[in-house]
């Protein structure tokens, strides 16, 4: 009943158990200003009565205010139910059947989930030894496989967080300019490097951003900031009313406010630096600019099952000889539990 290949195919998942901690998404925990929390409920109640209606068909009302924002125009955005989706809908308008995207490895492990689902084959380039790219072998990989329609590079990189270099993204986009690049920005309010004018300036790159990673996974909305044409072709395959009118509501009165966000932006950005300090003397922590950090640990295995037993969620990477824990950075309160048993762990308690 169902295609052959669905028999050996996994989606993504993750673990989930009873916690105390829950350091594994990627999700900002922080508490809503009270007045931004107030402004979201009055919006909310104002939708109900509209609720009846189908939403704007392409969100127009929310790629308005997005345009606003930026200062751009409307016509640069196309809006996703999560970032996820639009990373399906780029594939799909961009790949053929048997045309290939390129990752990192490691990287989002969307990127090809969803080209296997779509028979898009994958290929990679592993930077499991120094987390860096080499530019010019990023450039050799590409340059010998023309079927390479897409190139999928998340800076802020997860699960390491380590931020690509502004030149090194440029030369990749200017070395291909009949591919599409993408440089998928989810951890951008976190990172020191703005890579907006990538998007700007070049026919082929589009720029990937989510409402998740700042305090809003919940209401699943993520959007792309290209040139026309390029938005164009996307919203060739979009679903019709693929987000929600109470999600546009939200993802409006968040960016109408987006300055009542900046505390809890700035808090994770100081718990970072305050969380890296205390563990350096423990582990190798790798340099991020995301809302997490990562360690790079033999032990990872049993550290995560020492966290666990402490009721601590966190994400676990294996990759070959590398090993790697992913910490989602919390309260400064839930960060010191993390800290305490982290720290306890190494001195064998
Ligand atoms: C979390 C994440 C996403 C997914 O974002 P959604 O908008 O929640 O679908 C995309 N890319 C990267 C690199 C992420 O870490």
């Amino acid at each position: 009943m169902f295609r052959a290949k669905l028999a050996s195919f996994s989606n993504y998942s993750t673990p989930v158990f009873d916690c105390i901690v829950k350091a594994d998404s990627n999700e900002n925990l922080l508490d809503y200003p009270k007045d931004l929390e107030t402004l979201i409920m009055d919006v909310l109640k104002k939708s109900i009565k509209n609720l009846c209606f189908y939403p704007e068909i392409n969100a127009q009302p929310l790629k308005e205010e997005l345009a606003k924002f930026y200062g751009l125009e409307k016509e640069n955005f196309i809006i996703g139910n999560g970032s996820d989706q639009l990373i399906q809908l780029i594939i799909q308008a961009a790949c053929e059947k048997d045309d290939f995207i390129f990752t990192l490895y490691p990287s989002f492990t969307m990127y090809k989930i969803t080209a296997e689902l779509f028979d898009v084959n994958h290929t990679f380039l592993d930077i499991t030894q120094s987390w860096e790219i080499d530019i010019q072998e990023v450039i050799k990989k590409i340059s010998q496989n023309d079927k390479i329609k897409v190139v999928f590079i998340d800076t802020p990189n997860n699960p390491t967080g380590i931020a690509l270099e502004y030149e090194k993204i440029k030369l990749i986009a200017e070395s291909f300019p009949e591919r599409l690049i993408v440089i998928d920005n989810a951890y951008g309010e976190y990172c020191d490097i703005d890579y907006l004018d990538l998007a700007l300036k070049n026919k082929n790159v589009l720029l990937l951003k989510t409402f998740s990673k700042i305090g809003f996974a919940g209401i699943r909305c993520g959007y792309a900031i290209a040139n026309e044409k390029i938005i164009g072709n996307l919203h060739k395959v979009k679903p019709p009313y693929n987000v929600n009118a109470l999600t546009q509501q939200i993802a409006i009165t968040v960016l109408k406010n987006f300055n009542k966000l900046k505390d809890n932006i700035n808090i994770i950005k100081s718990e970072r630096l305050r969380m890296t300090r205390s563990l350096q003397e423990f582990y190798f922590i790798l340099p991020s600019q995301a809302n997490f950090i990562s360690i790079v640990d033999e032990e990872a295995d049993s550290i995560f099952d020492y966290l666990k037993e402490k009721k601590i969620l966190v994400k676990k990477f294996n990759m070959g000889d590398k090993k790697l824990l992913r910490i989602t950075l919390g309260k400064p309160n839930d960060n010191d539990i993390i800290l305490e048993n982290l720290i306890n762990y190494k001195r064998g308690k």
